[in-house]
């Protein structure tokens, strides 16, 4: 029988992620540190101001963009949070999550065979949408000496004339890595001299352990005009479930990413943007709360992991911490599935976001002390028997 499948979806690969968390679901009193969301629920006052605008009847359809409401409090915010100015009747749009925003960005920018930059170890979506979207994702790999920060001379050796974009994620998933602003500015004079365009997704932006280190792209010297920037209220609010992110760019990228939006979902739910509202308004002291306490638990993490020989590097940023375990003797995955079936700890296999994170595993500390103290033991038990 022919496919009758779409030869991109066909080409997709299945995430490494997915399979392996199958495998985590089939076996009983597993402590996975593999999810990439926090363990937080949602602060009360912001599901009280979704509960709120359904009780008012507020259940119609909001302006495809999103409500101008909250799109001037994310401007309000990303001025002050981040010194990065958008204007919010024509340059920020609200998305279905930052995936939506990637999405749409992407759509937005490629032609077929476009190619797209991108730095691995990666966020896994990043090649699929890119393909998706038909353009080409060409990897920029890194790697722990240099902390999994890109190497300009790299980025300028991976350009070609048809390279359209360059994609950015710092802090990083899988890595935790933050590039500082000077190693921005490298990039950005890179990306004007070869007149690109630049994704950074800033998704994981609040979760920035040093005050003030964070640097957005779009701040610097003639970035702006070539800056797409994707963040959300996921990561840093503890609003997974809500799927709620946005773009901030110019008006001539926006206006035609409205024309997706227009005629594939519309925008997104009016509910949950009463939550962000109240979110952006009064969730600054929930943030930093929660900031704390994944600080104290990357802490202990990196310590534990150092301490039993899984050498990884402090990282500034997101909630993940990406150790080496080359020096076991096992690939990724043998090391992964045996620290499952075994022990019963789930973490990612490092290979999950690109050929360059063979040799690593991610785990991730969005999960309570007390279960990252029982992780901790239980590997520690594991790697003595290797
Ligand atoms: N970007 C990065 C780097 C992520 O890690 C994730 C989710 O894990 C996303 C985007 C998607 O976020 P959302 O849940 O807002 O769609």
């Amino acid at each position: 029988m022919k496919s009758y499948l779409s030869s991109k979806v066909e080409q997709l690969k299945p995430s490494g992620i997915r399979r392996f968390f199958d495998l985590a679901n089939s076996l009983e009193g597993v402590i996975s540190l593999g999810v990439g969301e926090p363990d937080f629920i949602t602060p009360w006052s912001i599901c009280q101001a979704s509960i709120k605008s359904i009780k008012n009847g507020f259940t119609s359809n909001t302006e495809m963009e999103g409500q101008a409401e909250l799109r001037q409090e994310i401007s309000y915010y990303m001025k002050s949070r981040f010194q990065v100015s958008y204007s919010p009747s024509t340059e920020i749009i609200v998305t279905i999550g930052g995936s939506q925003a990637l999405d749409v960005s992407l759509r937005t920018i490629l032609n077929p065979g476009d190619e797209v930059l991108i730095i691995e170890p990666s966020y896994v979506a990043y090649g699929a949408l890119v393909s998706l979207a038909g353009g080409k994702p060409v990897p920029i790999v890194t790697s722990f000496q240099n902390e999994f920060k890109p190497i300009p001379e790299q980025i300028k050796q991976s350009i070609s004339p048809r390279t359209k974009a360059i994609i950015l994620c710092f802090p990083n998933n899988p890595t935790g890595t933050l590039l500082k602003k000077h190693e921005l500015e490298a990039i950005a004079d890179i990306i004007l001299e070869n007149d690109l365009l630049v994704i950074t997704d800033e998704i994981y932006a609040e979760l920035t352990y040093e005050e003030g280190a964070f640097c957005s792209i779009a701040s610097l010297k003639g970035m702006r005009e070539r800056t797409i920037l994707v963040s959300g209220f996921s990561k840093g609010f503890a609003m997974t479930g809500w799927r709620l992110g946005y773009i901030c760019a110019p008006e001539y990228l926006t206006q035609p990413m409205l024309e997706i939006i227009q005629h594939t979902t519309l925008g997104t739910s009016s509910i949950t943007q009463y939550g962000a509202i109240e979110a952006l308004r009064n969730g600054q002291r929930y943030i930093v709360e929660m900031r704390n306490s994944y600080r104290e638990r990357r802490n202990f993490l990196v310590k534990q992991l150092n301490e039993m020989g899984l050498h990884c590097h402090l990282p500034e940023g997101a909630f993940y911490v990406f150790p080496s375990v080359r020096q076991t003797g096992l690939t990724s995955e043998q090391f992964a599935e045996k620290l499952l079936t075994q022990h019963k700890i789930a973490v990612v296999p490092g290979n999950a976001f690109g050929d360059s994170g063979e040799g690593y595993v991610r785990c991730s500390y969005a999960t309570s002390m007390e279960k990252l103290n029982e992780a901790m033991k239980r590997m520690r038990q594991f790697v003595e028997t290797l």
